[in-house]
């Protein structure tokens, strides 16, 4: 039979984090002990308000389709969530909820983009944000930001990418992959270029808000001469350990809304009934939990930063933000263990899961091949076993 897929598919690449997880899992099955530090989500249980919060909701019949963007009440818990904790108004129709942050900056994209418009992406990036960006028919236009700038853009770079065609510019801070965090000076910076080009939009990824290790979070939409240009896109995710509970959201000017409401109207329909009522309890809730988490997270960053240290041939840039770690690898380029080369940040995450047994991502999927990915959301006692195996692997290269 002949398999005819479209173009669309053909040009979409799988996703590197879930396909280095999976991989992971499979060996697991295996019976290998494989330590896995490709994923990048919470190891914490969702904490127990909130999942007495969904057993509630299960048992008040919360069990038909909610609104598209998502219940009334649970919008207005995210406009408080805003105003209290960000300092930004908002109005329930500025609001809507998705099946996780994931299909909040799709559903964007798609609501922007299409054929010949341009995205700038600065790299290291999330591995989905140029796939979306390509499956809407755009172009992704990369700028690229090394560890010797602390992996961050300038105003200089933003203001050379920008062309007549751009429609908008996708912001990660706290970042995945690298952890860097921009500061309310460097994103002021950034706007001021901004400000000279008014078509373009801003796509402002906040899903590690509260996992910060530098201070207050700093959003886009805290200046208010560009504010109906911004779309900020958060989430449960990763602030109160909810992965698999997939609610996101937007809040962005109503006519974004309006648009991803349509699409999301004909694609999806509104999230998932219960996680919107466990959702609304995490963000109307008690924060202690969230405060908790980011210290834990803390705790293991200052512990894989002193081990990453100490192997040789790593270059370690100290995260301020997020659970990543994203050492420069390049010094191993080139090396061999007698049996496998390393040629590049993919052949090295795979010597180390085949050698080490340690999952990892290559920095290729993120846009930065010198570079590779560790999530430390994971035990003490993980982390420095799994840099135990990490230096000595690395240590058996030639
Ligand atoms: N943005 C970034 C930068 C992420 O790392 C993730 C995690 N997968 C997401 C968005 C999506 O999160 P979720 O769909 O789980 O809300
Ligand atoms: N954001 C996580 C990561 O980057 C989850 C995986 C994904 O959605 O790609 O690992």
């Amino acid at each position: 039979m002949t398999t005819n897929l479209s173009e669309r598919m053909n040009r979409l690449q799988p996703s590197a984090t879930l396909a280095m997880s999976q991989k992971s899992s499979e060996l697991k099955a295996q019976g290998i002990d494989i330590i896995n530090m490709s994923v990048g989500e919470p190891d914490f249980n969702t904490p127990d308000h909130i999942k007495a919060a969904a057993i509630k909701a299960v048992e008040e019949n919360y069990s038909r389709y909610s609104p598209v963007p998502g219940y009334p009440e649970l919008r207005q818990a995210i406009v408080n969530k805003l105003k209290n904790e960000n300092h930004v108004e908002y109005t329930p129709a500025q609001i809507l909820c998705s099946n996780g942050a994931k299909q909040s900056v799709c559903n964007t994209i798609m609501a922007l983009v299409g054929e010949g418009d341009e995205v700038i992406i600065p790299a290291p990036y999330w591995v989905s944000y140029p796939q979306m960006v390509l499956l809407a028919d755009g172009t992704p236009v990369i700028v690229e930001a090394g560890i010797e700038q602390d992996f961050k853009i300038t105003p200089e770079q933003l203001e050379a990418a920008i062309t007549d065609k751009t429609r908008a510019v996708i912001l990660c801070s706290p970042s995945n992959p690298t952890g860097s965090v921009y500061s309310k000076e460097e994103l002021e910076g950034l706007k001021n270029v901004l400000l000279r080009h008014e078509k373009v939009i801003v796509i402002a990824d906040e899903i590690y808000e509260h996992i910060n290790y530098v201070g207050e979070h700093a959003s886009m939409a805290q200046f208010p001469d560009i504010k109906d240009r911004v779309v900020v896109i958060n989430g449960v995710s990763k602030a109160y350990a909810m992965t698999g509970w997939r609610i996101g959201f937007i809040a962005a000017p109503e006519w974004i809304v309006k648009a991803c409401n349509k699409l999301q109207g004909q694609y999806t329909s509104g999230p998932c009934s219960v996680s919107q009522k466990a959702a609304e309890a995490a963000f109307a809730g008690d924060q202690k939990c969230v405060e908790e988490m980011r210290l834990a997270f803390e705790r293991r960053k200052n512990l894989i930063v002193e081990l990453a240290r100490q192997i040789p041939g790593l270059e370690v840039s100290v995260p301020q933000g997020a659970f990543y770690l994203f050492p420069k690898c390049s010094s191993f380029f080139g090396k061999t263990d007698g049996n496998v080369t390393i040629n590049n940040s993919t052949d090295l995450a795979m010597y180390l899961l085949e050698t080490g047994h340690v999952a990892t991502v290559g920095g290729d999927a993120f846009g930065s091949p010198e570079c590779f990915r560790m999530s430390y959301a994971t035990s003490d006692e993980n982390i420095v076993e799994a840099m135990r195996r990490i230096k000595e692997a690395l240590g058996k290269l030639r």
